[in-house]
């Protein structure tokens, strides 16, 4: 079943179970100060799970777009993490509970997606009788069903507040699937940090509020939270073991091949190519989608990850096209077939389209000025290490990469982490505290440090006005 086709089943299908169609939140959280991005479908009712909020509807159903930028490293490495996916998702707001939403998750898996429950797996929090009982009743095998502890079954809000266990849906891919097979270790099984056991849908049952002593108490309450992985499925329901073989990304794929002016089919690129592929499908998504709600570049929290990634894609997109002209940008190109793939259900994105092209355009250029002199001076370290027996890169290399030629520090430890390098990160985190001292200082010289609007105009005037950019300048921008 195609990606679309999935998405709107899973609505439709929680909608004749009465539950209200909300659309997606901003990648961009307004109101949560705690997050720098919506990380899953309950963001946006965190206080109707808390019950200080009441709507006019108890049950709500959506597909949100999530950013997690805690999973970048794993994206084109391994087979089930992108840092932009979409969460399909169901609720409860203290109506229905446990039961329903088991029900409803097996029969959406049997007769929706139609996966092979022959090779299905369930797990439960180990205290959790009641859903391990409802899990049994409809008719899993106990075998199929995993206890697991606090740390994959058991969800909280934060140190304090509602939370409660979690059951969530799995499918085995086959025993030739995953990280354990390839390196010739079992596989533990639900719950294994490898592709196999493929988790799909996570059913969080909110019954508790934690105390601050850390006792549980029941809640007034009960609410069910669920999400589930849009590509994961789609992997699932198309036979494929990862989530860029689904058809969403088959035009995204063909035409950055296209853009690198690739002959080859996907399945006949090398696995490097294929990685940079990858990645790049990968970011330029997180990339549309954020900047269409409002995200900017910039040398700090969110718009400092935005740069990152960023910074990571266009070094793939150069590895995917060595050649590729400094003056022009490679993602540009790219953020058309992801608005075509993806805008008739995101029309933000459509709205947007050329104001992210722009904001792509000008963050690729001011970093393509300095990617190659920049890759020369890494390779340069690199040669200047092994001269010494050495295989680490320093601290303060990777501060002059990061300060002359932009190299965020995730990226250059990647580049190490590709030929068996390390990064001594820690010590570069010392440069950068030097660094922020520094300007500090001169900040109170010129007497800005009692107020942000002037660093926000320079930090603006910055960005703008930059098309010489050699490396960024932290002096104006960090305080
Ligand atoms: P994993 O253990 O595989 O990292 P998770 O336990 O962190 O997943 P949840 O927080 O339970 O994931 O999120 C609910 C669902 O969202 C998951 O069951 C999965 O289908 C999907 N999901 C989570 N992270 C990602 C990701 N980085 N890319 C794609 N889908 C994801
Ligand atoms: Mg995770
Ligand atoms: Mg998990
Ligand atoms: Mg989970």
């Amino acid at each position: 079943m195609k990606t679309n086709e999935i998405r709107r089943k899973f609505i439709h299908f929680f909608e004749t179970k009465k539950h209200t169609y909300v659309p997606s939140a901003s990648t961009i959280p307004i109101a949560d100060q705690t997050i720098l991005f919506t990380i899953a479908g309950m963001t946006q009712f965190k206080a109707c799970l808390t019950g200080e909020e009441v709507r006019s509807y108890k049950r709500a159903t959506n597909s949100q777009k999530c950013i997690r930028v805690g999973d970048l490293d794993d994206v084109g490495k391994d087979g089930r993490h992108c840092t932009m996916f979409e969460m399909l998702g169901s609720w409860s707001f203290g109506d229905y509970y446990k039961k329903e939403a088991i029900k409803w998750a097996y029969e959406f898996t049997r007769d929706e997606l139609k996966l092979d429950l022959s090779r299905f797996w369930a797990t439960v929090h180990h205290t959790d009788e009641e859903a391990l009982e409802i899990w049994k009743s409809i008719g899993v095998p106990e075998e199929r069903i995993v206890r697991l502890g606090d740390k994959d079954n058991f969800w909280a809000m934060g140190p304090t507040g509602p939370c409660g266990p979690c059951s969530e849906l799995y499918l085995d891919q086959g025993e030739k699937v995953g990280q354990c097979y390839e390196k010739g270790l079992i596989c533990k099984g639900p719950g294994c940090d490898c592709d196999r056991y493929l988790e799909y849908w996570n059913l969080v049952f909110m019954q508790y509020n934690r105390q601050e002593d850390g006792t549980l108490l029941d809640l007034p309450m009960k609410s069910v939270d669920t999400g589930m992985g849009l590509e994961r499925v789609a992997a699932l329901s198309q036979g494929k073991t990862a989530l860029f073989e689904i058809d969403l990304f088959e035009k995204i794929k063909e035409e950055i091949l296209l853009t690198a002016k690739i002959n080859a089919k996907i399945n006949d690129l090398s696995e490097q190519q294929k990685e940079s592929c990858n990645v790049v499908a990968d970011h330029i998504r997180l990339l549309t989608f954020t900047i269409a709600d409002g995200a900017n570049f910039s040398n700090e929290g969110r718009g400092y990850v935005l740069r990152r990634v960023l910074r990571r894609a266009v070094r793939h997109a150069h590895r995917l096209s060595p050649n590729w002209p400094k003056d022009q940008s490679f993602l540009e190109k790219i953020v058309k077939t992801v608005v075509t793939e993806m805008g008739e259900f995101y029309p933000e994105i459509v709205k947007n389209k050329t104001r992210i092209e722009e904001a792509i355009r000008n963050e690729e250029l001011r970093f393509s000025s300095t990617l190659e002199s920049g890759l020369a001076k890494f390779n340069h370290f690199v040669e200047e290490a092994k001269s010494k027996n050495l295989k680490t890169i320093s601290g303060e290399n990777i501060f002059i990469l990061h300060d002359s030629f932009g190299f965020p520090s995730d990226l250059t430890r990647v580049l190490c982490e590709e030929i068996g390098f390390k990064a001594d990160l820690e010590n570069f985190d010392k440069h950068m505290l030097e660094q922020k001292e520094r300007s500090r200082a001169e900040a109170k010289f010129y007497k800005f440090d009692q107020d942000d609007s002037p660093w926000f105009e320079l930090n603006k005037l910055n960005q703008n006005d930059d098309k010489n950019f050699a490396g960024y300048n932290l002096k104006v921008t960090t305080k």
